[in-house]
């Protein structure tokens, strides 16, 4: 799970990133006003998205608005300093799905976000299928018949991507802002070797489902049943 981090007070900012990565297990981007958060979070790529009220450039309820005008639906969790009323229900009207007031427990952080990616994976189900071959969300498992294979966290990610967007053609830049994040090193040949990786596990448990490359645009699922 990737979350956006729009935080200004950077050592509140790096205690949080720290947070989410080594106890929350979640990927994180950090950004440090309204205008980079706003386009980040217009990528579509987050599970979830931390999102101060007072923020430079722009405030968090306005680029929340903004979110939401664009169709922007990834769930938001707003930090708001002041305990007001008037916040919480002006945050709650502009579409955020849940706020915290600072200062805050971390650890209440982290089971406000699990309530909200949870939320997220109830409507989409524990499972993502394409003909007969599954994958299971909760265990990892690429399951085709009587046949199962764990996949690493990065097939999985990959596969989930191209299972959810299975009328699509997925360009490399898309896969690897989705699983790398922006400010990645990853180069355009780890998209490569993580495609034949699960290539290789699909042909292991007799799966139909091939991983086909558009030329020059991208990767797309096919079921060759
Ligand atoms: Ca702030």
């Amino acid at each position: 799970m990737r979350i956006l981090l729009v935080e200004d007070e950077r050592q509140l900012s790096d205690v949080l990133a720290a947070l989410l990565k080594q106890q929350g297990g979640y990927s994180v981007d950090a950004v440090y006003d309204g205008v980079s958060g706003e386009d980040c979070a217009l990528s579509g790529i987050y599970d979830a998205i931390i999102l101060d009220v007072m923020l430079p450039k722009k405030d968090g309820m306005s680029v929340l608005r903004t979110l939401r005008t664009e169709g922007c639906s990834t769930p938001v969790l707003l930090l708001t300093a002041k305990s007001e009323v008037d916040d919480k229900i002006t945050g709650l009207d502009c579409g955020a799905d849940d706020y915290l007031t600072k200062p805050f427990v971390t650890g209440e952080l982290l089971a406000r976000l699990r309530a909200l990616t949870r939320r997220k994976g109830e409507l989409t189900g524990d499972e993502l299928t394409i003909g007969q071959t599954i994958l299971n969300r909760r265990t990892h498992e690429l399951i085709y018949a009587e046949n199962a294979v764990k996949l690493g966290l990065k097939e999985y990610q990959l596969m989930e991507i191209l299972l959810e967007n299975q009328k699509q053609i997925l360009s490399k830049d898309r896969l690897i802002e989705k699983i790398w994040g922006y400010d990645s090193e990853a180069e355009y040949n780890a998209i490569e070797v993580y495609i034949s990786f699960l290539r290789k596990k699909l042909t292991a448990i007799g799966s139909p489902v091939q991983i086909k490359a558009s030329r020059g645009i991208g990767y797309y699922l096919e079921d060759g049943a």
